[in-house]
């Protein structure tokens, strides 16, 4: 039952949300119980973005994990991304990628159950041992890249 549920809360939010290109903002006051796009918002500005597609496969990856994802970085508007170092064109600042974990879920079975989500595994996946986080982006073509733990020989890191 909770299927057709979803359904209806992004049905009604792609009304509210048409897919964002770049540089699109949106205001966002709307919640789930099931996971709260406002942790999406940028924490420079508070602006949400989310493209619809990413929020259907976090929360398809969500469902396979069994446990709450926590959003430690989703929307970056343009000057918050630039403050932070990001890539110019990153996935962030269109509403596109999240940076997640899954508290009690090790970040290779985390990484495991992203591959089997369609979006991400023919999308962006960055695995980042050093701080136990997982990159995940709907980008239209795979990308993959690790950054290894911090105790590792010194590697070419990928600023997402
Ligand atoms: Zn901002």
């Amino acid at each position: 039952m909770i299927a057709p549920f979803f359904f209806l809360i992004a049905t009604a939010v792609s009304r509210v949300w048409p897919s964002p290109g770049p540089g699109d903002r949106a205001h966002v006051t709307w919640l789930t119980a099931d996971l709260e796009p406002s942790r999406f918002a940028c924490r420079h500005c508070g602006d949400v973005v989310i493209d619809r597609r990413l929020l259907d496969a976090l929360l398809a990856l969500q469902g396979k994990v069994g446990r709450p994802l926590v959003i430690l970085s989703g929307y970056r508007c343009p000057p918050h991304n630039r403050d932070i170092g990001g890539e110019l064109r990153s996935y962030h600042t269109k509403g596109q990628a999240a940076d997640i974990r899954a508290p009690g879920v090790p970040i290779m079975a985390l990484f495991q159950a992203a591959l089997e989500i369609p979006a991400f595994r023919g999308g962006g996946i960055g695995l980042y041992l050093n701080r136990k986080f997982l990159h995940l982006d709907i980008r239209p073509q795979r990308f993959r890249w690790i950054v290894p733990p911090r105790n590792a020989l010194p590697n070419k890191t990928h600023s997402h």
